[in-house]
Parts: structure tokens; C-alpha cells; sequence
């Protein structure tokens, strides 16, 4: 029969990208709509790496790379994870890929086997779910709402970890809720894994230099760890890069000659002008990292004060990454114009109609209470953007 196999049939469109498509889309037919959905830094790439991108292209970096990136990049990775982390690695450990969506793919496909339960805190980036579906593994979900930040707890963690538990994925500074694990929380989760030597640590830092607390905490600095963490990492949200794809993953020899062997087959060794301007993203000066930082806090707080306008909207203060993530449960059960709102995807749909601004429904991300706003845009636009949904908010009742 001429039809789509089963993994592709049961997998979710990404619904990041899917409402980022549609507000683009509406944008084309002239209508004014202000786009919260994507979290994709709008500035633009500093200039020296697009030049490095410039000298790569006039210096014939036009071949396939090695399957795992230059080692020039390897090199310039294991040098930030010791300047910025204190973490040790050696290049054999590095493999870069087309973005850390890819890295996470890498790790998940060359470790997990049908039937193998993943640990996923919940709410959670989109992605984790979908990859883990592909790789036929089961996803438990360890949930944690507002009322504690978002994290979960070591006992959480104790209780639904079983003998089928292969994997544990999270990401801190987290994707959506702006969390980020303190070196204590970190410490007591590595507590419980210390006792589960064959669980894989798979810690997504792509949010690493948007915290907005203190220094950035990675969960692989626990030495007991050493043989069971891999760490994911890239330039999209750091140097403002989303478009270049280039991620990475350092990880034990092990599991790295594995992606390396899984990427080999499928996608070869990333850009190589991308995997250049990576090096001097990598090498070069970060002061560009510290302004961007700046910025995005700046329009945290305009943006913060705005929203807590919103009675509704029960909204904690992000310590990092650009999301708001408001409880917005108090709306259910109100209605405008025949439309009643029961759930974070009504009320979605509703500002996108009623307000012109795309956002994403917290069920997207496992929470069926809350809705994500993303802040990497401007003042002026994040100002407006707020006052048009505060203005359709009020009309419900
Ligand atoms: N992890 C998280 C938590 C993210 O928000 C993103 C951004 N889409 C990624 C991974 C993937 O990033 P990249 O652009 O490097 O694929
Ligand atoms: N990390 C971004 C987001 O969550 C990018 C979109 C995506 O890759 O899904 O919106």
C-alpha cells in the first residue's frame, strides 16, 4: 500500500516549528501577526564568526569533513568545555552535527532499544519525546509544575527509575520553562544516578550563556558521572547562529563511536563553513555572548513587569533561556464569543485569532496548564505583543 510508515505516521509534527509556520504564513497574507512561538535569537551573527565563515569558503573548505567535524573544532570544543565548565574531554569524545536536535538523535538512537524507558522531566522540550518514539523506547515523564519551579526532585527521580530505565534527558536552563538546576540540585540528582551506574545522562546546555543567575552549572562535573554523562551543546542560542546547524555532543568514547557510526550513515560530517565559523565562535572573542545575555535580561524585565498586568496569567520570573511559561489554568472555562477556552492550546488558537500573536500551547511541552511565550524579539514588538493580548484577555468571560 502507497503509504507512510508507522514511526512517521505516530510522530508529531513540531509544533514549535509548525506554529512558527503558520504565523509566517499569515504574515504572507498581509496579516500583522506578532511571532512568540520560536525561540530563535533575532540578532544576528557576530560579525568576526561570519567572517571565519567568509575565509573557510575562500579557502576551499568545500570537501566532506570527517564524519565526527574538523578536528580544529573538536580541539576548540574540548578547550570551552575546560575554559567554561572545568569539564575534561579529549576530541575522540567530541561529535558535532547538524544542530543539537541532531546531536540528541545521535545519542538516543545509538543507545536506546525498543522497549528501553527514556526519563524525561516534564514540561520538556518538544523534541525529546518525538526522538525517543523513533528510537522505539518509552518515554516516563517525571512531572513538576510551578509550584516547584519546574524541577524535579531526587526522590522524584528514584521512584521511576526501573530496570528497563536506559536513559535520563533534561535540559537546564530548560526549554520552555527558563528553570535551571543550582550545583546542589544537580549534586543530589547525581546522588541517585551514582547508585544507577547504567543510566546514560543525556544534559542539553544549549541554553548554557542565558542564564540570568550566575554561572552555568552542568551535571557532568560530578566525577562518578565521568562514565555515564553525555553533554549536548552548539552555537544556535549562544552566538545567535540557529541557521549555521552546528551542535555537538561530548560524551564517553563509547557512546561518541557510536553517533559517529550512526552519523557516518546518514548525514556525513556537518557544513564544513559552518563547522569554521564555529571554531572562531568557539575561540574568538565572547563578549558577544555577554551582550546578548544583557539584552535578552533587559527585555525579560520590560516584559516581566508587562505580563504580571495579566491577573490571569500566574507567571514565575525565568532564571535563563527567553521563554515565559504562565500557568494560564485560571482562563479555562471562559469563553468570547462562543469560543470557550478548556485547555493552553484553546487559548493558542484564540490570541492567535483574536490578538495576531503566536504562541505554543504548553501541552507541546507535556503541560496541559501552562503557554509559552518567547522573548527573543524586541521591546517595542514584546510591548505590543502584550497589550494585544492583555486587550484579548480581558474580553473573555
Ligand atoms: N535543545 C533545546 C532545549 C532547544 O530549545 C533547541 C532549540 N531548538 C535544541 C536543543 C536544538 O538546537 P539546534 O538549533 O542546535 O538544533
Ligand atoms: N528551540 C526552539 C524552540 O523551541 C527552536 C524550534 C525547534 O527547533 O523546534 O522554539
Amino acid at each position: 500500500m502507497l503509504e507512510l510508515s508507522n514511526r512517521i505516521t505516530l510522530m508529531e509534527l513540531s509544533p514549535t516549528l509548525a506554529m512558527s509556520q503558520k504565523s509566517r504564513d499569515l504574515k504572507d497574507q498581509g496579516i500583522d501577526v506578532i511571532n512568540l512561538s520560536v525561540g530563535e535569537p533575532d540578532f544576528k551573527t557576530p560579525d568576526h564568526i561570519k567572517e571565519a565563515a567568509h575565509n573557510a569558503i575562500t579557502n576551499n573548505y568545500s570537501y566532506y569533513s570527517p564524519i565526527p567535524g574538523f578536528l580544529k573544532l573538536r580541539e576548540a570544543i574540548v578547550n570551552k568545555l575546560k575554559r567554561d565548565n572545568n569539564l575534561e574531554f579529549t576530541p575522540e569524545q567530541i561529535v558535532v552535527s547538524n544542530g543539537a536536535k541532531q546531536s540528541i538523535l545521535n545519542v538516543i538512537m545509538s543507545v536506546v532499544n525498543p522497549g528501553d524507558e527514556v526519563l524525561i522531566p516534564s514540561p520538556y522540550w518538544v523534541s525529546y519525546v518525538e526522538i525517543v518514539k523513533l528510537a522505539q523506547g518509552v518515554n516516563v515523564l517525571i512531572p513538576a509544575d510551578i509550584d516547584q519551579d519546574f524541577k524535579i526532585t531526587p526522590e522524584q527521580l528514584e521512584a521511576a527509575i526501573t530496570p528497563k530505565t536506559k536513559a535520563f534527558l533534561f535540559s537546564s536552563p530548560s526549554n520552555p520553562t527558563g528553570s535551571i538546576y543550582s550545583k546542589e540540585e544537580l549534586k543530589a540528582l547525581a546522588q541517585v544516578f551514582e547508585k544507577h551506574p547504567d543510566i546514560v545522562i543525556i544534559s542539553d546546555e544549549i541554553y548554557e550563556h542565558i542564564n540570568y543567575i550566575g554561572k552555568h552549572e552542568s551535571i557532568a562535573q560530578f566525577e562518578e558521572l565521568k562514565n555515564q554523562t553525555v553533554v549536548i551543546n552548539g552555537v544556535s542560542k549562544g552566538y545567535a547562529m540557529t541557521g549555521w546547524r552546528i551542535g555537538y555532543l561530548a560524551a564517553p568514547l563509547w557512546i561518541a563511536k557510536g553517533c559517529t557510526k550512526l552519523q557516518g550513515q546518514m548525514t556525513s560530517g556537518a557544513s564544513s563553513i559552518a563547522q569554521m565559523a564555529a571554531v572562531e565562535a568557539f575561540n574568538g572573542d565572547q563578549t558577544c555572548t555577554q551582550d546578548m545575555k544583557k539584552a535578552f535580561k533587559q527585555r525579560q524585565d520590560v516584559a516581566f513587569d508587562l505580563l504580571s498586568e495579566i491577573d490571569d496569567f500566574k507567571l514565575k520570573k525565568p532564571d535563563g533561556a527567553f521563554y515565559f511559561f504562565p500557568d494560564v489554568s485560571s482562563l479555562f472555562g471562559k469563553s468570547y464569543n462562543g469560543q470557550t477556552i478548556n485547555n493552553p492550546t484553546d487559548l493558542s488558537l484564540y490570541l492567535l485569532e483574536e490578538a495576531k500573536v503566536a504562541t505554543v500551547t504548553g501541552v507541546a511541552f507535556g503541560d496541559s496548564n501552562c503557554l509559552r511565550l518567547s522573548y527573543a524579539t524586541s521591546e517595542e514588538i514584546m510591548a505590543e505583543a502584550i497589550s494585544r493580548i492583555k486587550k484579548a484577555i480581558e474580553k473573555l468571560n
